[in-house]
Parts: structure tokens; sequence; C-alpha cells
């Protein structure tokens, strides 16, 4: 028997419906964090020779080892990709660098943050020489280039900066990236 009553309200409706909401909400930002990030580049020289990159004029480049630190935040994945091939088009100062490396190692930190400035400064405290204005046209920092005389891979200092940048962003990272 119908007694009028109007339907209860139920308190936890409107939490169910915004719970329901929620996997829509992440979704970008999850798909963002995926392609997005930092990165350090580790390119390994050979023989000394002379490159000029542009505004830079002559720059002499050693035997040895040089760390790259770089931004790829709408595409993390291609940007490395591009610095990993030999043949391309020269546009920006570390192409000059990479197409005359013997080797080029990648090391990728996912993040959203602009964090290439500060990774930059953390990898200037471990070499002795940097190249002056060397990716850094874009920014304050005297240099997103580092030079090493031995392979910064077998310090420990150098691993502990990408696992210490790779977990900054840890409580967003959905993933680990290889
Ligand atoms: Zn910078």
């Amino acid at each position: 028997m119908d007694t009028g009553e109007k339907p209860v309200c139920r308190p936890d409706a409107a939490t169910t419906i915004n719970t329901l909401k929620v996997p829509v909400a992440i979704d970008p930002a999850r798909k963002n964090l995926t392609m997005g990030g930092v990165y350090l580049l580790l390119v390994r020289i050979d023989k000394e020779q002379v490159i000029r990159p542009g505004s830079l004029g002559d720059v002499k480049i050693s035997r040895g080892y040089y760390v790259y630190v770089g931004s790829g935040l709408n595409n993390l994945e291609a940007r490395l990709a591009r610095h990993k091939r030999k043949r391309k088009k020269l546009h920006w100062h570390i192409d000059y660098l990479t197409s005359i490396a013997s080797t080029v190692s990648t090391f990728p930190i996912r993040t959203k943050n602009r964090l290439e400035c500060e990774l930059a400064e953390a990898v200037a405290m471990l070499s002795g020489k940097s190249v002056p204005g060397f990716g850094s046209s874009d920014c304050t920092c005297s240099s997103h280039l580092f030079f090493f005389a031995e392979n910064p891979e077998n310090d420990e200092s150098f691993i502990d900066i990408v696992f210490e940048f790779r977990l900054k962003d840890s409580r967003t990272q959905l993933t680990p990236f290889q």
C-alpha cells in the first residue's frame, strides 16, 4: 500500500557518484605520466674533436663521457629514441654531440614536473667540468652538459641521483620505467 511517504534520501548517494567519476578523472593524468619526464643521456666519446653546435661556436669535445640533462614533458619515449638515432637533422646542441658518440645510454625519469634544472645541478656536483651554455639556452643554468673522465655508471653517487629523482614522484609514479 502506498503510504504517500517520500523515498528516504540516502546520504551516501553523492559519494557513490563521485567515486564512479574518479577513474575518468584520473585517466588523462595517467596518460600524461606515462608519456612525459626528464632524462639523463650518457654519451661516450672515443676521439677528441671539435663540434659547432649553432650559437655556441666551436666546442672541444674530449675523449670520455658526457652526461646531458634534458626534458621531454610531452613525449619522453620519442625524445629518447631520437637521441639514440645517429642520423637526424641537427637541431639542438645535444644533437651535435650524439651524432659523434660511440654510445648513447638513456636514463628516463618519469615526472610531470620540470625537474631538469634541479637534476642538472645534482649532476654538476659530481662532475668537475661542464660545457658552458650547452643545452641551457632556455633556463638560467650555466650548463646542462657535464664531462666525466671515467664512466659515471660505475659511480654509486651517479646511480643514486637517478634513483633519487625517480623516487621524487613516487606518489604519482604508477609503473616502473625501463
Ligand atoms: Zn637548467
